[in-house]
């Protein structure tokens, strides 16, 4: 389904330009060794400002799902129903994303299941953002 282009500021840009070389990159706190996403400013776990961006595998399990039937976005009605999926990564299972799982039909979302990162160019820009599929 198509997504809506992010803009990247100089804060992101690490991120999303990983994402435009199929790389996964995350914040990293070298003073706790923890992960985190969505990126912040400083760890939320000790305050360290000086974090690294870090690649991850791509590797992560389905956590759990939900099934949009209504949407207030108005570029993601033809798509209803959809999944949205939290992905809890390999490195650290307290850190999620979101997936909208394509290729697997709602109400079949495997919970548990292996899934691997794939990269999706948004239409507007190009942009590409993370999306997760089933391994297997
Ligand atoms: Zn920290």
């Amino acid at each position: 389904m198509p997504k809506q282009s992010p803009i990247p500021d100089d804060f992101d840009r690490p991120f999303y330009d990983a994402c435009n070389e199929d790389r996964l990159v995350i914040q990293f706190c070298a003073m706790c060794s923890r992960y985190q996403f969505p990126p912040r400013r400083a760890c939320v776990n000790c305050t360290n400002v000086n974090l690294a961006w870090q690649q991850v595998s791509g590797r992560g399990r389905i956590q759990s799902r939900v099934v949009v039937y209504d949407t207030p976005t108005s570029t993601l009605i033809p798509d209803q129903p959809f999944n949205v999926a939290t992905i809890a990564l390999e490195e650290e299972p307290d850190v999620t994303m979101f997936s909208h799982l394509p290729g697997v039909p709602v109400d079949e979302v495997p919970i548990g299941a292996q899934v691997e990162v794939i990269f999706e160019a948004t239409p507007a820009t190009g942009q590409k953002v993370p999306e997760w599929r089933v391994v297997g």
